[in-house]
């Protein structure tokens, strides 16, 4: 059975491991955030994001790029079950 490859960020991203790469990608976006909020004090609020890992699905944010089809096998990739379950 094929693991399908869904999309590139940073790397390649698997099935398998899409919920450990998203939850990364959202801990190292808040932490950046906490970051610059303690260098610029006074403007918390203006930096105050709460990134979630299902944002790096939004095609629109344009952080994934996103396969329609797996480059492997040739299954499409059915992304409404993918982010049900992140
Ligand atoms: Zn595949």
């Amino acid at each position: 059975m094929c693991d399908h490859t869904l999309g590139y960020l940073h790397n390649w991203v698997y099935k398998s491991d899409i919920a450990q790469v998203l939850k990364n990608e959202a801990y190292s976006w808040n932490n950046h955030s906490k970051t610059m909020n303690s260098l610029t004090r006074g403007n918390e609020k203006l930096m105050k994001e709460d990134y979630k890992p299902s944002v790096f699905l939004d095609g629109r944010k344009g952080y994934m790029n996103m396969f329609k089809f797996c480059p492997s096998c040739g299954e499409k990739i059915n992304w409404k079950d993918i982010k049900k379950a992140i």
